[in-house]
C-alpha cells in the first residue's frame, strides 16, 4: 500500500528540532510578557469574508494564495494567512475595545497560517507567526516600543548583527491616493521597462510594483516620484517622532521609500526588519499602522500597529549563525536503571528526586534488560548521572551514582543520602 505523505509545504516538528522552538517560543513569549502584552488565542479557520475585507481583494494573498472552500453548509471559509484580522475580528466581537473603558489592548498570538505560495527554503504553506497588536493608541511612541522591542529580542537571540530595520511612511490614504495616481501616470508612460507581473499589477495594486524584485522595474522607479515627497502634514509629523524616539533608543533604521507591505490595511508607519543571511526570504518580522482596519471590519475607529513575525525563518537564522544556546538540546538530568525486580524502589526514589527538585528532569528505565543494555541506554539518553538500582541496592537500602559526562569515580551511598547528594 502507498504510504501517505504530509502536505507539500507542511513540515512534521521533529523530537531533535523542538528544543529550538521551545526556545525561541519561551524566549519570544516571555519578552511581550515583560513589555506588558496579554495573550490572546483564535480559530484557525473564519469565513472568507474577514480576509477580503481586511487584506484587501487585489493583494497576493487574497488573489492566489489563500487556502479558501466550502463547508458542508456551503459556507466559503478560509484558513487564516495571518493574525491581524481574526484578531480584530476577535477583539470587536468580545468587545475588548470600546467596552468598560479598555480601550487600550496589548495583545500577543502564535500559532501557524496557510498560504498556498511555492514551498522553498523560508517559504512554507503551513508557518508559523508570532504576532503582536496594541490598539487604542494613535503613536508615535507605541510605534517606538514595538520596534525597540524587537530590537531586544534579536540582541537577547544573538542575532542583532544580522538584521536590519527598514522604516517608511504611507502617509494618509489620501495621501496614497494622490501619490498612486502620479505614479500609475509615470509608470504607465514607460509601461515597456516594467517586468510582466509589474505590468499587470499596474491595473490593479500599483504599489506593489515599488517592491518588484526585477532590475529594471528598480531602474525605473529610481526615476519615478517618491512614496515620501506626497506625505501629509499628520503622517510627517508622525513619522520624525517615531525616527527621533529610535535615535534616542539607540534603535538603528535604513528608510526604504519604497517599502509598501503586501496588505491593503497599513497606513503611515510600515516597517521590516531584514537579514541578508536567508537569500530571498529575508523578511523576519514586518508590521506596520493600520488605523482604519478596526472601523473597516465594522467597529469604531480605533488606531492599531503591529507586527508578525516568521518563526520559520528565525529558527534557520539561529541555526546559521550558530547562536543557539548548547544546553536547550539537553532534554535529561537524570537516568535511572532499575536492574532486575526492582521496579517498585525506583519509581520511588524517582518520586522522591521529582519532590525535591522539581525542575530536575528525570527518566526510570522501563522494559527491562540487562545491566549492559540499561547502561548503553542511559549513556545515549544525554542525562549527567545514572543511578542504578539492583536487587543488592534495594535490599540494603543503597542507589550507586555513576557521572556519565565527567570523569569521577562511581559511588554507592544510602538512598537517602541521595537527595543532599544531587542538591
Ligand atoms: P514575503 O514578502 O516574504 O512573502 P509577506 O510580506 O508576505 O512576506 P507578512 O504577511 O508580512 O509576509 O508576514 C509576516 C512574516 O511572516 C514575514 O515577514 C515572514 O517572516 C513570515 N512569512 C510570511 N509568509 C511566509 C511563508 N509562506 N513561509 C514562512 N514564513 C512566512
Ligand atoms: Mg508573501
Amino acid at each position: 500500500m502507498k504510504k501517505i505523505q504530509a502536505l507539500r509545504g507542511m513540515n512534521d516538528l521533529l523530537p531533535q528540532d523542538s528544543p529550538v522552538w521551545q526556545y525561541l517560543e519561551s524566549t519570544v513569549t516571555t519578552l511581550f510578557k515583560r513589555y506588558g502584552y496579554q495573550e490572546i488565542r483564535f480559530p484557525i479557520l473564519e469565513q472568507t469574508e474577514l480576509f477580503k475585507r481586511s487584506i484587501g481583494e487585489v493583494t497576493d494573498i487574497v488573489e492566489k494564495e489563500m487556502y479558501t472552500f466550502k463547508d458542508r453548509n456551503d459556507e466559503s471559509l478560509t484558513l487564516r494567512p495571518e493574525g491581524t484580522a481574526s484578531c480584530v475580528r476577535a477583539c470587536e466581537q468580545n468587545q475588548l475595545l470600546f467596552n468598560r473603558g479598555t480601550l487600550t489592548q496589548k495583545l500577543w498570538y502564535q500559532g501557524p497560517m496557510f498560504r498556498y505560495e511555492k514551498p522553498q527554503k523560508g517559504r512554507l504553506r503551513q508557518f508559523h507567526q508570532f504576532g503582536v497588536e496594541a490598539f487604542g493608541l494613535n503613536g508615535p511612541d507605541i510605534d517606538a516600543e514595538l520596534l525597540i522591542m524587537s530590537a531586544r529580542l534579536w540582541k537577547e537571540l544573538g542575532i542583532s548583527s544580522a538584521v536590519e530595520l527598514q522604516l517608511n511612511s504611507l502617509g494618509s490614504s489620501d495621501a496614497r491616493a494622490k501619490f498612486k495616481a502620479d505614479l500609475v501616470a509615470f509608470l504607465e508612460q514607460h509601461k515597456e521597462r516594467l517586468d510582466e507581473d509589474s505590468q499587470r499589477r499596474l491595473g490593479s495594486n500599483p504599489l506593489r510594483i515599488l517592491d518588484s524584485k526585477e532590475a529594471k522595474t528598480q531602474a525605473l522607479l529610481d526615476e519615478a516620484p517618491s512614496l515620501l515627497d506626497y506625505l501629509d502634514d499628520e503622517s510627517l509629523a508622525h513619522f520624525e517622532q517615531l525616527k527621533a524616539l529610535l535615535d534616542a533608543a539607540g534603535v538603528a533604521y535604513t528608510i526604504n521609500p519604497r517599502l509598501v507591505r503586501g496588505l491593503d490595511y497599513y497606513g503611515k508607519t510600515v516597517f521590516e526588519w531584514v537579514t541578508t543571511q536567508l537569500g530571498s526570504q529575508g523578511t523576519v518580522c514586518a508590521g506596520g499602522r493600520y488605523d482604519g482596519l478596526v472601523n473597516q471590519l465594522g467597529g469604531q475607529p480605533t488606531p492599531a500597529v503591529g507586527f508578525g513575525m516568521g518563526i520559520e525563518r528565525l529558527v534557520l537564522l539561529l541555526q546559521e549563525m550558530n547562536v543557539l544556546p548548547e544546553e536547550i538540546f539537553q532534554t535529561l538530568d537524570v537516568y535511572i536503571m532499575a536492574v532486575g525486580d526492582v521496579a517498585p524502589a525506583a519509581f520511588s526514589l524517582a518520586e522522591q528526586i521529582r519532590d525535591r527538585f522539581p525542575a530536575m528532569r528525570v527518566q526510570t528505565h522501563c522494559g527491562g534488560g540487562s545491566f549492559k543494555n540499561q547502561m548503553k541506554k542511559a549513556d545515549r539518553s544525554g542525562a549527567d548521572v545514572a543511578l542504578i538500582l539492583g536487587e543488592n541496592e534495594v535490599a540494603a537500602q543503597e542507589v550507586t551514582l555513576k557521572y556519565l559526562r565527567k570523569d569521577q569515580p562511581q559511588t554507592t551511598i544510602k538512598q537517602t543520602d541521595l537527595l543532599d547528594l544531587l542538591a
